[in-house]
């Protein structure tokens, strides 16, 4: 390489890096991952002192900092908070392959829960998007225990807006 310029071509170097690996999920997380695999259900937790709910359930309030051990049902529809709208393609990361665009990544808030969760939002039409539309999960057939796939989506709920 001659001074401060690049005139040569950067070498590019082949690597497979294959690094699987696993980690315990906890009882709490266990518990809720199980719920939605087996019975499509969602579970959070409540807080014994300010009652209020999360999802995906945790042991300690964040406000109280009291163990929380009352399992509640969480409905699976919910209120989008916010949003974001990618339109240019990128790789995801869990399968190697180009995430389809648009791609909508949603803060929403479940009936039932003082929680945010995040998710993909199925977006047909970018008009419809807005913060405080009403959502609705979208169960994968094959559940795995996995959150981002046995939820395969979000959806807006017909007539709203
Ligand atoms: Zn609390």
């Amino acid at each position: 390489m001659e001074g401060k310029g690049y005139a040569e071509t950067p070498l590019s170097i082949d690597y497979v890096a294959d690094m699987p690996y696993s980690y315990h999920a906890g009882f709490y997380y266990s518990k809720f991952l199980r719920e939605l695999r087996d019975n499509k259900r969602l579970v959070g937790v409540k807080c014994p002192a300010c009652r209020k709910v999360y999802i995906p359930p945790r042991i300690v309030c964040r406000d109280c900092f009291v163990k929380m051990e009352e399992f509640v049902p969480v409905s699976d529809q919910g209120t989008l908070i916010a949003f974001t709208v990618t339109n240019f393609s990128y790789t995801d990361t869990t399968t190697g392959n180009p995430k389809p665009i648009p791609y909508t990544a949603a803060y929403i808030r479940l009936d039932g829960s003082d929680s945010n969760i995040v998710h993909r939002l199925d977006l047909t039409d970018e008009t419809k998007i807005k913060s405080g539309v009403r959502v609705q999960a979208v169960f994968s057939e094959n559940r795995t225990g996995d959150y981002f796939t046995d939820i395969d989506h979000f959806t807006i709920i017909k007539g709203d807006p």
